[in-house]
């Protein structure tokens, strides 16, 4: 699986996985701490680099300037490596990749994310097993010496998960991460079991030409006047609008139940047509983790369409949130085609 040696950059952002104790509860240790703690790469056919983000961090106080911050990590060495490693806490992963898949189009070179429930110095650490097949991952290249998995992907607990497809879905396990409207990418057993029919699935074919890199499109740009609102049995529309009003959102993820439901309330639905009137996406996801919205077939639903808002399909409410930031920030002329298409694999 493997050809020459890779080189790979393994971007240190902080989380659980180089956490130590503190009498304050676990904080993050320093990039030259978490190096002290690596386990022996020998056996890998890589050459491995480090850098690490300017303040490594519990991945709660992550903001979209730090996906910013790791994508030109990434971007800016964008040549010189063949494959890119980011440890990250698992609070926000789901975030930063999805992010990152849509920041990093067409890099055509892996990005996995990892990280673990335990720090690497516990016995009983997940760590180690995630880094080392991470890696193993990264490294992984056909016989033309192409990479086999050139997506932001994000590895846990022996699978390999799309980056923009995977939720955190336990707090607590092992088994933290899922990605149910996707299929794994890989897993990791006594043998790594790549699904090559899976990688690359309804993405927007790479421009491969000349350089590998050659097609990327590096956007950093993020817009951030994104909101979201969670329908609740009993809410009251008054109080959305004014939100909607105060915080001048020009997107709205509004997590409808079902297949895209909302209660029958006059006041929701006219913050909601207020919020359309003034030029303002409202988009219907389901608060469900698996399954997708189908505006249409309730009554219930097709309130939202007819007052125009978008179906999310089956998109995650992390992908949702960091497409929007990202087509915001890009200025792109018509929201709602780009938005139902399929930028990074994300939506099917
Ligand atoms: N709070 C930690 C973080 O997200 C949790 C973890 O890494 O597992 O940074």
């Amino acid at each position: 699986m493997h050809g020459p040696t890779q080189r790979i950059l393994l971007v240190y952002t902080g989380g659980t996985i180089g956490m130590k104790e503190s009498p304050q509860g676990l904080i993050p240790v320093s990039v030259d701490d978490l190096l002290e703690q690596l386990p022996d790469l020998g056996s890998l056919p890589l050459e491995l680099s480090l850098c690490s983000l300017d303040q490594p961090m519990d991945s709660s106080d992550l903001q979209p300037r730090h996906w910013q911050e790791m994508g030109s990590l990434i971007a800016g060495k964008a040549d010189e490596f063949d494959g890119f490693l980011v440890l990250h806490g698992t609070d926000t992963m789901a975030y930063s990749s999805a992010a990152l898949s849509f920041m990093l189009q067409q890099l055509n070179k892996p990005v996995i994310f990892t990280g673990s429930q335990l720090p690497l110095s516990h016995p009983r650490s997940d760590a180690g097993s995630h880094l080392m097949s991470a890696l193993e991952l990264a490294s992984a290249c056909n016989s033309d010496g192409s990479p086999k998995i050139p997506e932001v992907t994000l590895y846990f607990n022996h699978q390999l998960y799309r980056g923009n497809r995977v939720r955190k879905i336990h707090a607590l396990g092992f088994d933290a991460f899922d990605s149910p409207n996707f299929p794994v990418l890989a897993r990791a057993g006594t043998r790594m079991v790549i699904s090559e029919e899976v990688i690359g699935q309804g993405m927007p074919v790479p421009d491969r030409t000349e350089s590998v890199t050659k097609g990327m499109r590096w956007r950093p740009e993020l817009d951030t006047a994104v909101g979201s609102i969670k329908c609740i049995p009993g809410m009251s529309g008054k109080a959305l609008d004014k939100y909607l009003k105060d915080m001048d959102f020009k997107v709205l993820l509004l997590e409808a139940y079902g297949t895209g439901n909302i209660p029958n309330d006059t006041t929701l639905l006219d913050a909601l047509r207020s919020m359309v009137a003034r030029g303002g996406q409202v988009v219907a996801l389901s608060q469900c983790l698996g399954g997708r919205v189908d505006l249409n077939q309730y009554q219930a639903g097709r309130r939202l369409l007819d007052l125009g808002a978008l179906e999310g399909k089956d998109i995650s409410f992390e992908a949702a949130l960091t497409k929007s930031m990202h087509l915001l920030g890009c200025g792109v002329p018509d929201f709602a085609e780009a938005f139902g298409r399929s930028l990074a694999g994300e939506i099917s």
